[in-house]
């Protein structure tokens, strides 16, 4: 490889890794404690030749009315950070599920009040209801209120020992 290539060459993969930590540092428009790095839905991030960054992105939920702010926000962060032009993909399969959550994750979560998808969402499919622990005392005393706390990704239980409502990250 001739030098120039091999600069051309640590020039992309660094640009590359700068668009992906661009793009992982928009924050969720519904929790904006967390951003899309932490909850696993930006998938890949590729430079082509022409300088056109392509971002692929998996939903949370189908149909999320959040998904299409995430859109426009990764777009616009990237053309501000100066590439040129930014092209989203979609990508459906494999699904995403409240395991692809970072550990991270999992503590801001807590830490902004809402408690996090407990176990794994293939394990609560084969034992049914999660045992959820309150986020603000982490008792196990706690009850489902509602399907839909204050978005659709979410629940609304109650914790019977602080007697305080919040908001549950459904697994799935
Ligand atoms: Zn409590």
């Amino acid at each position: 490889m001739a030098t120039d290539q091999r600069i051309a060459a640590i020039d992309t993969a660094a640009a590359r890794m700068r668009a992906w930590e661009i793009a992982a540092e928009v924050p969720d428009p519904e929790v904006p404690v967390l951003t899309i790095g932490d909850l696993g839905v930006l998938r890949d991030v590729r430079l082509m030749e022409d300088g056109t960054v392509e971002v692929d992105i998996t939903p949370t939920y189908t149909g999320c009315p959040a998904m299409s702010v995430f859109t426009m926000d990764i777009e616009t962060a990237l053309l501000k950070a100066g590439f040129a032009s930014v092209k989203i993909r979609t990508v459906l399969s494999p699904a995403w599920t409240t395991d692809w959550l970072s550990d991270g994750a999992r503590e801001k979560l807590r830490a902004y009040g809402i408690a996090p998808p407990a176990g794994k969402a293939s394990r609560r499919a084969l034992f049914g209801d999660d045992e959820v622990a309150c986020p603000r005392c982490g008792s196990l005393a706690t009850e489902k209120v509602s399907e839909f706390g204050s978005t659709a990704c979410k629940a609304l239980w109650r914790c019977t020992a602080c007697s305080e409502p919040f908001d549950y990250f459904k697994c799935h």
